[in-house]
């Protein structure tokens, strides 16, 4: 399904219509089915799309995600591809125990768990400290 902000007159304003694809549209519109829920014009056509970026920063579960991963990782080091063998180097007591995260594979996320290292994944890609300009 896909969600269309369509427009009639100004008087009318804009509605929001549903449709199976854009390709359903065109031809329902072309045939005269699209109708204005106001004044039942077939003379509507789609209004400039909204841009998809939260009205307030802040808002949604993606943002309240971000948030919390931020707070999840204030105090963790990034290791970066060293991940999987600091977090093995710690568990053996090889290293000062710390919070830390990094890249790992699915491999090497298995492979730790199968050692009894406590590993979780993150909600959210974290950018590398080397690629925040
Ligand atoms: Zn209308």
């Amino acid at each position: 399904m896909i969600v269309f902000d369509l427009q009639c007159r100004d008087e009318c304003g804009a509605f929001e219509a549903w449709f199976g694809s854009n390709a359903e549209y065109e031809e329902q519109h072309s045939a005269g089915l699209v109708q204005c829920p106001v004044c039942q014009s077939t003379d509507v056509r789609k209004a400039p799309m909204a841009p998809s970026v939260p009205k307030k920063s802040g808002d949604g579960a993606i943002a309240k995600l971000a948030a919390l991963q931020g707070e999840l990782l204030k105090n963790s080091r990034w290791v970066g591809d060293e991940f999987t063998e600091t977090a093995r180097a710690m568990h053996l007591g090889e290293i000062e125990q710390q919070q830390v995260h990094g890249n790992a594979t699915l491999e090497q996320a298995k492979s730790l768990a199968e050692d009894g290292v406590p590993v979780a994944p993150l909600p959210l890609p974290v950018t590398p400290p080397s690629q925040v300009n």
